[in-house]
């Protein structure tokens, strides 16, 4: 089934592609007024739109397969939901990959994290360095638009919980150094110094004295702080100590999907006030009222078949993990509900209506969820987000904002008071 959606997508924008070179081939023997009227036409349909717009996705889990299964992202996939080709077919701009440590496998800080991060962080620099014609790596938000600009893809990194700066706030400005442009001070397990929302310990624990220092030395540096996965606590105590902008990278509207790591109206409310961005996640669960629920049974029933595979494969313990999320994946399309993009549009709606259009991104996490809505399965589906917001009425200024605009204006806020507050 997914195989034949995919197909489905790539045949369209075959044909959208075969129709543009159509036009061009016409153009010669069109009267002035009739190319104009055809290029104005042109200009404002889906596509087109999508094409001139610079698209920033903040969040995708992809460096993790590259280094533990070997994927190579700059040929086409078979699996999985992003690569260079699925992406510019995509039109993407700009991709935020993910540093994420599992503390499971490698600590909740010490040298095995720290490696992990840098692992990481190498592959997502080779990346740039060997395929200059592709990818480039950005830093900045003016780095994102020349990129853009010249067709290549900017590729930007994030670190997903603080565990790799293993509780010395120096290393914050070595990760920095390396190019990383936002962290979340936790994953789904609470360091020391900032809560979770994936653990009890999360309920109870917001930022301690260093954490506050973690963040005020991220705003010195100008390094995003992300509130993507910290408990509640840990949110408020971040609204109050971050002088930037605030960004979640990938998560939802509660109201709409009761789960953590949706954010509350309140909470919104407090990111907008800070002239921050929630980007709307991808992942159905979150997503979808009920699915969760629905997920959590076909888990019990798929945990003998989980378990088996784990047991077979070969590796580390990082590589069986993924061998269990390929059968998870395999088992959630058969035995679960499709869920429609149109849900992750009603959680960019919500927010729109909430806060404003100034407060609203997308951050996939692709790669990293075990399924995807059923006409978004990869980036290369990105266009069909942007032909169902105008389908909604939003305009093509309004589009930009959501597809990547405002996360650049947050990115040069978060540089600016990076030098205001040298300057000081
Ligand atoms: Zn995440």
């Amino acid at each position: 089934m997914r195989h034949a959606r995919m197909c489905l997508s790539w045949c369209l924008s075959g044909a959208l592609l075969a129709s543009l070179a159509c036009t061009a081939q016409r153009m010669p023997e069109m009267t002035d007024h009739q190319a104009a009227t055809d290029a104005n036409s042109n200009a404002n349909d889906p596509a087109s739109i999508h094409t001139r717009a610079i698209v920033v996705d903040m969040h995708a889990d992809t460096v993790q397969r590259m280094l533990d299964e070997g994927a190579d992202i700059n040929q086409k996939l078979a699996d999985g939901h992003f690569d260079a080709v699925r992406a510019r077919a995509g039109g993407l701009d700009a991709q935020f990959f993910s540093i994420w440590v599992e503390p499971e496998h490698f600590g909740g800080g010490g040298q095995s994290a720290i490696d992990r991060a840098d692992r990481q962080i190498a592959a997502v620099r080779a990346l740039a360095a060997e395929h200059p014609e592709t990818w480039e790596l950005a830093t900045t938000a003016a780095d994102v638009r020349r990129i853009a600009g010249a067709g290549k893809i900017a590729a930007l990194m994030g670190l997903e919980g603080g565990y790799a700066i293993d509780e010395r706030l120096e290393n914050v400005e070595k990760y920095y150094k390396l190019g990383v442009r936002y962290m979340s001070p936790a994953w789904s397990v609470s360091t020391s110094w900032a809560g979770s929302s994936g653990d009890a310990v999360g309920d109870a624990r917001g930022l301690n004295d260093f954490g506050r220092n973690v963040i005020r030395e991220m705003n010195r540096l100008g390094m995003m702080v992300d509130v993507s996965h910290v408990s509640d606590k840990t949110f408020w105590d971040i609204i109050e100590t971050s002088k930037s902008p605030v960004v979640a990278t990938h998560s939802g509207v509660r109201t709409l999907v009761n789960v953590p790591r949706n954010l509350t109206d309140e909470q919104l409310r407090a990111l907008a006030r800070t002239g921050g961005v929630c980007c709307v996640i991808f992942y159905p669960a979150f997503l979808e009222p009920g699915w969760r629920d629905a997920q959590r049974k076909v888990d019990a029933e798929i945990t003998p078949m989980v378990e088996a595979a784990s047991h077979q494969a070969q590796g580390t313990p990082a590589q069986r993990k993924l061998v269990r999320d390929r059968v998870r994946e395999r088992e959630y399309l058969k035995r679960l509900p499709p869920v429609s993009l149109a849900r992750v549009v009603d959680h960019i709606d919500y927010i729109v209506k909430l806060v404003g259009i100034d407060h609203v991104g997308i951050g996939s996490d692709f790669d990293g969820t075990q399924a995807v809505p059923a006409d978004l399965s990869s980036v290369a589906d990105l266009p069909n987000l942007t032909r169902e917001l105008l389908r909604r009425g939003y305009s093509e200024p309004d589009v930009d904002k959501i597809l990547g605009g405002n996360m650049l204006r947050v990115m040069a806020e978060v540089e600016r008071g990076s030098e205001q507050a040298t300057k000081k």
